[in-house]
């Protein structure tokens, strides 16, 4: 079903970049920070925007108007977070981003496989969150939601919407055998490339993960025959 306009004004936003070269690779994008997620990654560099209260961010209905100035300036609007499926107003307020003639890419972890279905037809690419292998999010980001994950990546890749999957990299909280069954997980699901991050410190609350050396990505062979992986 065609998501409508009314629950669009319940999006909570906490920020708004107006011009990003780089959250959407080739794209010139305005970014939504949507406010709250229900995770609590260790390594998360946004922890003002978890919190589902008290968004700091400008009315949904303000970023339109804005937007509708943008028309022909901007490619695209990327709705990131916090986690963005959290919130009903999402599905539409892209729409209403898509009705201006924006394209719409997301950036998720993928908690909602719900969400990520009602959404699917209105997305033009994801920022795909690969936190770790779908058995051991936990670890990572203290909910026990890989198989939800696991689904949304599935949906994903089956509706043929572009993904960039990206994982950020700690030797602490990702071995290369972890790395090694990510990689196998990624082929299995049809994917061509793998953008890893190595973890930054600037922002991450954890002072064990900000004081330990990162050094160099081991190697992780198996299940990477296909997969190109990229250094960012
Ligand atoms: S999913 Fe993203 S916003 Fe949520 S805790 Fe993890 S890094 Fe932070």
């Amino acid at each position: 079903m065609k998501p409508t306009g009314s629950r669009a004004g319940e999006l909570r936003i906490g920020g708004l970049e107006k011009l990003s070269l780089v959250d959407w690779p080739g794209m010139l994008a305005a970014v939504v920070f949507c406010q709250g997620c229900r995770w609590r990654c260790v390594y998360c560099h946004n922890p003002h925007l978890l919190p589902f209260g008290s968004p700091a961010g400008p009315p949904w209905a303000d970023v339109l108007a804005w937007l509708g100035r943008r028309r022909g300036l901007l490619d695209g609007v990327v709705f990131s977070g916090g986690e963005a499926t959290c919130q009903a107003g999402l599905g539409p307020a892209m729409q209403q981003a898509r009705d201006l003639g924006f394209q719409i890419g997301l950036h998720t972890g993928g908690p909602s496989p719900e969400a990520i279905a009602r959404i699917l037809p209105l997305l033009d690419w994801v920022g795909f969150d690969f936190k770790a292998p779908f058995s051991a999010y936990a670890r990572i980001t203290g909910r026990d939601q890989g198989k939800r994950a696991q689904e949304s990546l599935r949906l994903i890749r089956e509706a043929g919407v572009p993904c960039e999957i990206r994982t950020t990299w700690h030797p602490s909280l990702l071995s290369a055998d972890d790395l090694s069954a990510m990689a196998a997980t990624l082929t299995e699901n049809g994917c061509t490339e793998w953008v890893i991050q190595r973890f930054r410190p600037e922002g991450c609350p954890d002072a064990p993960l900000r004081g330990a050396a990162v050094g160099a990505l081991p190697d992780f062979p198996g299940g990477c025959r296909g997969l190109r992986v990229k250094l960012r």
